[in-house]
């Protein structure tokens, strides 16, 4: 992974799609955040298929995990993804955790955590869930989660619940 550029912070944004041919969703929209201006990417996971969370009729998530550094807010950045989620199709409707043509969570922010009406980072479903820890810890082995630990220790305590790398 290289050096962030001076004043940059690192930042881990979460990629999920199951509809309208998800490998090509996750696969363009690294492209699309890594053309968003004042980011720049430092790394990007495997891809991984996981069990859809909530509702059970829905398709298989491809998830994957991209580090950024970057110029912008948290804030900023945010509204970068949802953008970026829009551009791919994303129709938000009243089911919690249904099938989407992308999500694009931002996890972590440098050291900070934020908890705004709008956002909240460290991301919380973080520590709990597979799709997100096994591919932050392909590209990030070393980190410290603000508030939650070491990376490792989190993966350990983590049932990999149907996960597996797919590339
Ligand atoms: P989950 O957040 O549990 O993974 P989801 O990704 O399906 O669920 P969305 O419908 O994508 O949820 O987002 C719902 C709201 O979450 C958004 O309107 C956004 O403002 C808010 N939000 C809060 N914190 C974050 C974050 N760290 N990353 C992305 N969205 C966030
Ligand atoms: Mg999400
Ligand atoms: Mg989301």
């Amino acid at each position: 992974m290289s050096k962030p550029f001076s004043g940059a912070v690192a930042a881990y944004i979460g990629l999920g799609s199951n509809l309208d041919d998800p490998i090509e969703q996750v696969r363009s929209a690294r492209a699309d955040c890594a053309a968003i201006p004042g980011v720049r990417e430092l790394a990007f996971s495997s891809l991984y298929r996981s069990s859809p969370m909530g509702p059970q009729d829905q398709p298989d998530y491809i998830n994957a995990v991209m580090a950024v550094a970057t110029e912008l807010e948290a804030a900023a950045l945010l509204r970068h993804l949802q953008r970026i989620e829009k551009e791919h199709g994303r129709v938000r409707t009243q089911q919690r955790w249904g099938a989407r043509t992308l999500d694009l969570d931002l996890l972590i922010y440098g050291e900070q955590g934020i908890d705004t009406v709008e956002l909240t980072v460290p991301h919380p479903g973080l520590g709990q869930r597979a799709f997100v820890l096994y591919p932050l810890f392909e590209i990030a082995p070393e980190l410290v989660v603000p508030g939650l630990g070491r990376i490792a220790d989190l993966v350990v305590n983590c049932p990999l619940e149907g996960l597996k790398r797919i590339d």
